[in-house]
């Protein structure tokens, strides 16, 4: 994605909120267009991002004007502590959104047999690190909002059907989408809501990871009533409308962004029986 390809709108909507985006890594991170998209409306940001991604996540953070960095493994109590012990310093005490784009499995588990590959390990870091984490900073963030607060996640059809390869991800991203429900419920009375985007495939470091990733983007393009690759832009614009409070009202869902990939049960080249 180059940056003259990204259309965002501009505008108010964000302004006066401060949050937390979890999850650039790069140019093509998922995060960094909801990023870009937040900022074009005026949100105040903090970045998390694991330190050897220090070096690439700063300069693009300083182009949207990020006001706070601070390294988070999330597989880590300690260093969740201390980053938002750090953003709460930074952002007094007060936010209004978190962004969670955290998600990984070990390789050697993102292909062939799910049966077959699935260690109880892998089983366990997967889950830790893609569904837990979500549950963790959820925790952190909501003593720092109040009343319009607003939480997402990104997530994958991998968690509704079966994806081939996509494997023990899917089961990490079912978990993810029920946790995104409990959240709901459980900081609903605060006035804080909480949702997960399920976006279709897109070409990121984490699609990379996937054993035929590639051809998930490319069934997507083929198969999806739009006929068209999932646009970070539609997603970010997704995220907008959930953090903003155009979204009020909407809380506890999964709503997908994938060019209406997921409504189909029979792929348009298999009419006809041939
Ligand atoms: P990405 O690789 O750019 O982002 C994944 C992020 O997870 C990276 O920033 C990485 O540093 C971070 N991460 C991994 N382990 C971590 C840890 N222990 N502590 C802290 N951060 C850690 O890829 P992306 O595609 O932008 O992924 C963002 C989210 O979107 C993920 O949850 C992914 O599953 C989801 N998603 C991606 C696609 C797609 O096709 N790319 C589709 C649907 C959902």
């Amino acid at each position: 994605m180059a940056d003259e390809d990204i259309i965002l709108p501009k505008g108010d909507l964000m302004k006066g909120k401060r949050g937390v985006v979890m999850g650039v890594a790069n140019h093509n991170s998922i995060a960094h267009a909801i990023a870009a998209q937040l900022a074009a409306q005026g949100a105040e940001m903090a970045f998390t991002y694991i330190e050897a991604m220090e070096k690439r996540v700063k300069p693009l953070g300083d182009a949207l004007g990020v006001k706070h960095y601070v390294a988070a493994d999330v597989g880590s109590d300690d260093s969740m502590e201390a980053a938002f012990k750090s953003i709460g310093e930074a952002f007094d005490g007060r936010i209004d959104f978190l962004v969670h784009a955290i998600a990984h499995a070990e390789r050697d588990h993102m292909q062939g047999s799910f049966v077959e590959n699935t260690t109880r390990a892998g089983f366990a870091h997967a889950l830790d690190i893609s569904a837990y984490s979500f549950v963790d900073a959820a925790r952190r963030a909501a003593p720092m909002m109040g009343p319009g607060g607003s939480m997402i996640t990104l997530t994958y059809l991998g968690s509704e059907r079966v994806i081939p390869n996509y494997n023990v991800m899917g089961v990490a991203k079912a978990a993810l989408e029920a946790s995104t429900r409990y959240i709901a419920r459980d900081l609903g009375p605060k006035g804080i809501r909480v949702n997960a985007i399920s976006a279709g495939a897109i070409r990121t470091l984490s699609l990379a990871g996937i054993s035929g990733g590639r051809s998930m983007i490319g069934r997507g393009r083929q198969w999806s009533p739009l006929r068209e690759d999932t646009a970070p832009e539609g997603v970010a614009g997704c995220a907008l409308w959930l953090l903003s409070d155009l979204g009020r009202s909407t809380t506890g869902e999964v709503i997908h962004v994938d060019a209406g990939f997921h409504i189909v049960g029979l792929p348009d080249e298999m009419e006809g029986g041939s």
